[in-house]
């Protein structure tokens, strides 16, 4: 479709911060100059609106969408592998294509009220995985949301879900390769250090490697994956990888908040990208990352607690400004910039997340009565203070409208809540026959971490 955003302040880059008082056009699922449409246009009157690139959400897992309120009949977790064993590792497994759908059309809606556009996602389903990341991408692709989707590759349920996990993978990749799917991309899935075999993790980094794609892998989350890496192979979780062969520009390194100097060295030097998940590691003690010694290649992600990443920003500095007072109020606007970075990578697209001609029409509406200027020096401020998913009215992804007025375009948002609910009490039915998962991560006698 072809349309004029008219009399809006247009963030047309986060990294650098460019803001301008202009209009806006739509053609072809791309910005265009706003001279290149032709008179009598539709126009969308964005008065006292704020316009800005769709968010990216660089790690998540769908999959997680229903667990909001599942009954939980066990003694309290004490430990991160305990809350894999008593509570994900339970749930991946009592997910049937039925309520993969259902996951994913209850998470991809939510993001897209929240204004993000693309999610990275990383899908468990170890009963059932041949085909399941065709279910997502359909879903997503249903209300009109970008993706870029991996399968968790992991010895943890047997070596026989692990050759399927790596199949689906290779599959859905190829299937991505033929542009049969325009708003998904894949790339290669790995659960952790910890419950890859050394054969599986080679593997996962020959399938990244012959593909042209990322190794998409949780990193020294917790403090067990370091355990484990020092019993099992007497190395470090990145030394493990970097061996492997699994580390290069286009990995995505889901938390790495255990890594040491020499670590950070050699995940810069391969110049991958880390996710912090300020909330999620939060919610489950595990630790804090060494932000400031990463460096620039760090994104954002929530790891399954929603996909509204202007909460995950302002918590992600909101907890690092508690220990650094130095932290710049741009740190989370750049770390955004980075996943729409990554994201663009996987779509060949380097202008995705910048509203200039050219780039992909991913673009969000936001309802924002300034009270204060705004302009590049002051956005950063707004940002955190002032916008958020509340302030969403439309959304676009590649030019297509999805959101209008708050509501999503092409679903009716109550039926499908309806359908998740009930999908949801199918799920946590079966989650109540679905015992502790009995994999234990190794433990280094010499107990360093
Ligand atoms: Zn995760």
């Amino acid at each position: 479709m072809t349309i004029m955003l008219t009399g809006g302040t247009v963030v047309r880059s986060l990294r650098p911060t460019i803001v301008e008082a202009t209009d806006l056009a739509l053609d072809g699922g791309r910005i265009v100059p706003i001279d290149a449409v032709p008179e009598g246009t539709e126009r969308l009157d964005c008065t006292g609106c704020l316009v800005v690139p769709g968010n990216v959400c660089a790690h998540t897992h769908l999959y997680s969408a229903l667990a909001r309120g599942m009954p939980y009949d066990f003694a309290p977790p004490r430990t991160f592998v305990e809350i894999l064993q008593r509570v994900w590792w339970r749930l991946d497994r009592a997910l049937d294509p039925a309520t993969i759908r259902a996951s994913a059309l209850a998470g991809g809606m939510e993001a897209l009220l929240a204004g993000t556009t693309t999610l990275i996602d990383h899908h468990a389903s170890p009963a059932a995985v041949d085909g399941s990341l065709d279910i997502v991408a359909a879903a997503l692709a249903e209300l009109g949301i970008r993706s870029v989707l991996c399968y968790e590759t992991s010895d943890r349920d047997g070596p026989e879900v692990a050759r399927d996990g790596l199949a689906e993978n290779a599959r859905f990749l190829a299937a991505t390769a033929a542009r049969e799917r325009p708003l998904a991309r894949g790339m290669v899935g790995a659960h952790a250090s910890f419950t890859l075999s050394d054969a599986t993790l080679a593997a996962c980094a020959d399938l990244a490697r012959t593909q042209r794609v990322g190794l998409h892998i949780h990193v020294a989350e917790d403090a067990a994956d370091q355990r484990d890496a020092a019993a099992r192979c007497g190395r470090r979780v990145v030394a493990r990888l970097t061996d492997a062969e699994a580390l290069d520009e286009r990995s995505l390194l889901a938390h790495g908040v255990h890594l040491d100097a020499d670590e950070i060295e050699l995940v810069r030097a391969a110049r991958a990208t880390v996710v912090h998940n300020a909330r999620s590691n939060m919610n489950n003690a595990v630790g804090r990352a060494s932000l400031a010694a990463l460096g620039d290649r760090v994104a954002l992600g929530t790891d399954g607690i929603g996909a509204d990443m202007f909460e995950e920003g302002r918590a992600a500095y909101f907890r690092r400004r508690e220990e650094d007072l130095e932290t710049g109020m741009t740190w989370p606007l750049d770390r955004l910039a980075e996943g729409t970075r990554v994201a663009g990578e996987a779509f060949d697209e380097p202008l995705l997340g910048h509203l200039v001609p050219g780039a992909p029409a991913d673009v969000v509406i936001l309802r924002y009565p300034a009270v204060t200027p705004v302009d590049a020096s002051t956005l950063a401020a707004h940002w955190l203070f002032g916008i958020g998913a509340g302030t969403v009215r439309d959304v676009f992804v590649g030019g297509d409208p999805v959101v209008r007025d708050g509501r999503p375009v092409r679903v009716d948002p109550d039926a499908l809540a309806a359908g998740t609910r009930e999908g949801a009490t199918r799920l946590w039915r079966r989650l109540e026959t679905i015992d502790v998962h009995p994999f234990e991560p190794m433990e280094a006698t010499s107990g360093q971490t």
